[in-house]
């Protein structure tokens, strides 16, 4: 039997667990997927534990994202986001991956959504990082507004520098930059767990297709107005459902039972 996990501080409420049982269940596949939750400043030595341990495969999540970067062998997309949330540990060294970003990717494909044109992403965090790298990958521009500027600025810096195209904006610029943009990321916190939106309602319009990281609660208020102003919208269950698929795609070589995870990740979320 393979086991995998989720390395997390707290990981008590976490989707994974049912996700990846709920495939190994549909695909016959004889494994187990496991929460950890080691100190806070014991991540890289959680993955080296691991490893010793003969577990496949960890998913990485807050606070260890960062942190266990020094224990593994990153792809070319994780180093330059800064973080991972995937790990092989079926090699040596351990490689590391981040699904974050081509989650999103898969997420905005599941919908039809074109990865072209002019996107804006709020935020410059982890998920910022993620979402910004995986749009100028496929050549969108893109505009970064964040609420520490000085983040924003050094993400747009990052991605021009790996042949993208960014640039970095406050928070107040986000009506003008979206009366010109195709596609909106929340990358934010601002709307988990309370009923707030980090961007103008007036700001919003039926040419945007707009994607909330945020899934608690599934319907945001942003993807509310989002869905009032006539935008098609994605909600954030879609990006963490296929983290998942991807991180089970790698793990196991075999095409992942969407259907099957992502009624296992909605049951469990309002
Ligand atoms: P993070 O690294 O802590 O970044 C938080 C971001 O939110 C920063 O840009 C921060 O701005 C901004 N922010 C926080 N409070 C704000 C406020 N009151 N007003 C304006 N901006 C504010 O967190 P993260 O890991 O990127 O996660 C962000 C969200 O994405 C969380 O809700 C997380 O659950 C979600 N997420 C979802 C998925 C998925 O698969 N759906 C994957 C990853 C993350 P400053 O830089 O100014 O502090």
């Amino acid at each position: 039997m393979d086991v995998y996990g989720l390395l997390g501080n707290p990981v008590a409420h976490s989707l994974s667990p049912p996700m990846h049982e709920a495939a190994y269940e549909r695909l016959g596949v004889d494994a187990r997927y496991v929460s950890f939750e080691p100190p806070v400043d014991a991540g890289q030595q959680a993955v080296e534990s691991a490893a010793t341990l003969g577990v496949a495969g960890l998913n990485v999540t807050i606070p260890f994202k960062r942190d266990v970067l020094g224990a593994v062998e990153p792809d070319d997309l994780a180093a330059r986001i800064g973080a991972v949330n995937t790990i092989d540990l079926g090699s040596d060294p351990p490689t590391g991956h981040n699904t974050d970003a081509t989650g999103l990717r898969r997420a905005l494909e599941h919908h039809d959504v074109a990865l072209a044109g002019r996107a804006v992403v709020v935020g410059a965090g982890g998920a910022g990082r993620a979402a910004a790298f995986a749009l100028a990958d496929e050549g969108v521009h893109v505009d970064i507004a964040n609420r520490t500027v000085r983040k924003a600025t050094e993400l747009a810096a990052a991605v021009n520098e790996s042949g993208g195209e960014a640039a970095p904006h406050p928070l107040d610029a986000l009506g003008d930059l979206l009366a010109n943009a195709d596609l909106l990321v929340n990358a934010t916190s601002v709307g988990m767990e309370t009923d707030r939106s980090p961007v103008p309602r007036a700001a919003l319009h039926g040419r945007l297709a707009v994607v909330d990281a945020v899934y608690t609660p599934v319907e945001t208020r942003l993807l509310r107005e989002a869905a009032a102003a006539g935008a098609t919208t994605v909600d954030g269950a879609w990006m963490l459902l296929y983290q998942g698929v991807e991180a089970f795609e790698r793990w196991t070589g075999r095409d992942a039972p969407v259907t099957a995870m992502n009624d296992a990740l909605r049951a469990r979320l309002d």
